[in-house]
C-alpha cells in the first residue's frame, strides 16, 4: 500500500507525504526520488532504520518518526540539513548519536518523550537554533552542562525522568519561558535559575524540593506547580544563635570586597584596587561571592541558609496556586540572624 501512495506521489510533485500507520518495517527506497517533499509522516510504523535514499530529501523540513521501534538516531539524518521539526516520541532510542547532532544546525523542535535516554551527549550543544526541547518519560539522571549553551531554547520538559538536579549554569538560558520537571528527584533548583528572566511556567510537582531560589520572586513566573514536594512548613520556633568567630580567609574576603565596592573617589586609586588587577584567581573567587539578605554585605563561603516565606497570589502573582512559597535567603552572620525587623527564618529539621 505504501508502494501504491509512493507511486501516485511520483506523479505529482508534493510538498508533504503521509505515511502513517502503514505497518512498515522500511521505508521503499523510492522515496529517495520525492526531492520536492519538505513534510513527511512516518508515524506509526515498525521502523528500525531509514534508507540511505533519504538523504535526498535535502529540503525536508519536518519529519515525524514517532511510534516506530528506532533504537538509535538513523544515520541518514545528519545529510537532512534543513529539518526543523523532529519527532521521535515512543521509540526505543538509548544513545543521541553525537555526529548526526552535530549537522542538525536548523532544528527548532525536538521530541525525545518515551525513549530510553539516559544521558544526552555533549554535542547536544551544536542544536544553536533549539527552541523546544522535549524528553518527558526518559530514564535521563542527570543533563550536561552542555545543554545550558542552546541559548534558543524557550520550552524545555523533561518530566518522568531520574534527574537530581539540574546543572548550576541553568540560568545561562536567557530565553527560557517555559520549564517542565515533574515527576524527577529534583532536591535543589540551581540559584542562576534566578537569571531566566522570560521564566513564566515552572512545573516542579511531584520532586524532592525544599526551598526554591534566592531571586524567584523576580522571575515572571504566571503558573508555579510545587505539589507533592517536602517544602518547608511556616511553623516558627524561637532561637538565638551564638556568634560565630570567621575563618580569616572570610574575614579578608570580606573587608577586600567591602574595599572595592566602594565608590568614593579617595578610595578609587587605592592599593587594594590596583593590586587585585594582577590576581585574575582572587578576582574569580570574589566573583562567587554572596550578598546577604539583611545587611546587604558581600561574602564569600560562611553564610547562614534561612528562608523567607512569600505568599504565592500577593508577592508572586501567580494566578494557579495560593498559600506560603519557601524561597532561599542567604545570610552572612549569625549577629544578622539574631537583629529585630526581619522576615528570615532559620531552618530546623525534626
Ligand atoms: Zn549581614
Amino acid at each position: 500500500m505504501a508502494d501504491t501512495l509512493l507511486v501516485r506521489a511520483l506523479k505529482g510533485k508534493p510538498k508533504t507525504l503521509n505515511l502513517c500507520n502503514k505497518k512498515l518495517n522500511k521505508v521503499p527506497r523510492a522515496i529517495g526520488k520525492l526531492d520536492c517533499v519538505l513534510h513527511l509522516q512516518l508515524r506509526g510504523n515498525k521502523l528500525k532504520d531509514l534508507p540511505n535514499e533519504l538523504s535526498h530529501l535535502f529540503q525536508l523540513q519536518i519529519l515525524n518518526l514517532g511510534n516506530n521501534e528506532l533504537e538509535d538516531l538513523p544515520e541518514v539524518l545528519e545529510y537532512l540539513t534543513m529539518l526543523e521539526k523532529l519527532h521521535l516520541f515512543n521509540n526505543q532510542l538509548q544513545n543521541l548519536s553525537p555526529k548526526v547532532l552535530t549537522n542538525m544546525r536548523n532544528l527548532t523542535f525536538l521530541n525525545l518523550n518515551s525513549n530510553q535516554l539516559k544521558t544526552f551527549p555533549p554535542e547536544i550543544c551544536r542544536l544553536t537554533s533549539l527552541q523546544h526541547l522535549s524528553v518527558d518519560y526518559n530514564k535521563l539522571t542527570e543533563l550536561p552542562v552542555e545543554i545550558c549553551a542552546l541559548l534558543r531554547l524557550e520550552e524545555f520538559r523533561a518530566a518522568g525522568n531520574q534527574l537530581t538536579s539540574l546543572p548550576l549554569e541553568f540560568g545561562f538560558l536567557v530565553n527560557l519561558e517555559k520549564l517542565y520537571l515533574q515527576k524527577n528527584k529534583i532536591r535543589e533548583l540551581p540559584e542562576s535559575l534566578g537569571k531566566c528572566y522570560k521564566l513564566r511556567v515552572i512545573d516542579i510537582a511531584a520532586n524532592e524540593l525544599r526551598i526554591f531560589p534566592t531571586e524567584l520572586g523576580d522571575l515572571p513566573l504566571k503558573e508555579m506547580y510545587c505539589e507533592e514536594n517536602p517544602l518547608l512548613q511556616h511553623i516558627p520556633v524561637h532561637s538565638v544563635q551564638e556568634e560565630e568567630v570567621l575563618s580569616l580567609k572570610e574575614i579578608t574576603a570580606r573587608y577586600v570586597m567591602k574595599e572595592l565596592k566602594d565608590r568614593h573617589p579617595e578610595k578609587r586609586w587605592s592599593y587594594l584596587r590596583r593590586a587585585i588587577r594582577h590576581y585574575p584567581q582572587i578576582k574569580d573567587m570574589l566573583a562567587q561571592a554572596s550578598k546577604c539578605s539583611v545587611c546587604g554585605e558581600s561574602f564569600l563561603n560562611t553564610w547562614l541558609e534561612c528562608v523567607r516565606f512569600v505568599d504565592a497570589k500577593s508577592d508572586l502573582h501567580l494566578t494557579n496556586i495560593t498559600g506560603l512559597v519557601p524561597i532561599r535567603a542567604l545570610l552572612c552572620s549569625y549577629k544578622c540572624f539574631n537583629s529585630a525587623g526581619h522576615q528570615y527564618y532559620g531552618v530546623a529539621f525534626p
